[in-house]
């Protein structure tokens, strides 16, 4: 059997630290903020390599409210690739903006900046950039296409912290950058959490007072804005700064597992996902495109081994978003839902296992993937 993913030996690392941690917690009664989300937000911001880190709820909130911090709602239109998770756009929705759908590049099934040209409008004034898959988007081109297009760039960052692109760590690029600590992303906690990242105080402060009620100024009962609770609980950062010293090394061991997967592989039959020379990726899940998507996962799950498709169905195409917001064919987004695989990958993964699961897969492939 292999697993798609198991977070278990990366749990066992960690558990004397977690438990100690909580353990003065629970001691403390500290439960909201306190010196463990302190201690993660600045351990974040320095190894993202921005000024400010503020701790939220989950991924979707950390969209959301970097959204309304910057000033985008009713009226906007924000730029979202359709070959996402949800969240992305579901984040624009929660902000009262309407999402407009981008295609993706057929290589690295990123947004580029030719398709997010194709996608903006008069009434554009922001794009949300998402580093799908641990990789990251160009993101010289996009800077200077969004500055041209005089827009805001904003990073989705869920599947990538701790990439680079030119050596600038994901979310540092952006106005905001924003993270998911859900349990299964290369930093994850024991449940839902998030944080936002940038470099310009004014919006950490907006960000701070949007997670909490609006709160102004130490005041407990001054709301000076609209707000809701999307606090980063104490317990969960206790967890998320025990991994945080652990996550350059995962991520390495990812990166060793994701280039034995493109030795091994077939390139005629399994085509992997391109990660640019600039990009230093995290590889938060090994994609391939294969022809026979449906008979090479029935075939691995036959020898024991998971798979995932991540994702089925581009935003664009799902019931909500193809209704209120549905703006066209975005054929490339469309064509590889029908093609990608996600095969295991974790840390703690084997090379041997690496090599059972290309071997199966190139057993079944159909050949002629590049096409
Ligand atoms: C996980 C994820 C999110 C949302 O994060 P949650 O913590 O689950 O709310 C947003 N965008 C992408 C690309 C994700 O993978």
């Amino acid at each position: 059997m292999i697993r798609f993913l198991d977070l278990g030996p990366a749990t066992e690392e960690i558990t004397g630290e977690v438990a100690a941690g909580w353990d003065e917690v629970l001691r403390t009664g500290r439960f909201i903020g306190g010196r463990f989300v302190d201690g993660f937000e600045r351990g974040f911001a320095e190894y993202c390599g921005t000024a400010h880190a503020v701790g939220v709820a989950n991924g979707t909130d950390a969209l959301h409210l970097a959204l309304r911090a910057l000033d985008i709602g009713a009226g906007d239109e924000v730029v979202v690739p359709t070959n996402t998770f949800v969240a992305t756009a579901e984040a624009v929705v929660l902000a009262g903006a309407v999402p407009r759908f981008a295609d993706v590049d057929p290589d690295t099934l990123l947004l580029t900046p030719e398709t997010l040209k194709a996608a903006v409008t008069p009434a554009t004034s922001a794009v949300v950039v998402v580093h799908l898959y641990g990789q990251m988007a160009d993101m010289d081109a996009l800077g200077r296409t969004a500055a041209e297009l005089d827009i805001k760039l904003i990073e989705d960052a869920a599947q990538a912290q701790g990439a680079r692109w030119r050596g600038v760590r994901a979310g540092a690029w952006g106005s905001v950058g924003c993270f998911s600590f859900y349990p299964g992303k290369n930093l994850g906690a024991f449940g839902d959490a998030g944080a936002v990242v940038t470099s310009d105080r004014e919006i950490a402060e907006r960000i701070r007072s949007i997670r909490d009620h609006g709160r102004a100024n130490g005041g407990h009962y001054q709301h000076d804005r609209f707000g809701v609770n999307s606090r980063l609980d104490a317990l969960q950062a206790v967890v998320l700064g025990a991994k945080l010293p652990l996550l350059d090394g995962w991520n390495a061991q990812r990166r060793e597992l994701a280039d034995h997967y493109r030795r091994c592989l077939d390139p005629d039959g399994a085509k992997l996902v391109t990660v640019a020379p600039e990009a230093e990726a995290i590889h938060h899940l090994a994609v391939a495109q294969v022809r026979n998507r449906d008979k090479v996962r029935e075939a691995l799950l036959a020898r024991g081994i998971e798979s995932g498709i991540h994702y089925p169905t581009p935003c664009h195409r799902l019931p909500p978003y193809a209704s209120y917001f549905g703006n066209g064919a975005l054929p490339v987004s469309e064509a590889a839902a029908e093609r990608i695989v996600s095969l295991p990958l974790y840390p703690h993964m084997t090379m041997a296992q690496v090599e059972t699961v290309a071997a199966e897969l190139n057993h079944v492939v159909e050949r002629g993937a590049a096409a």
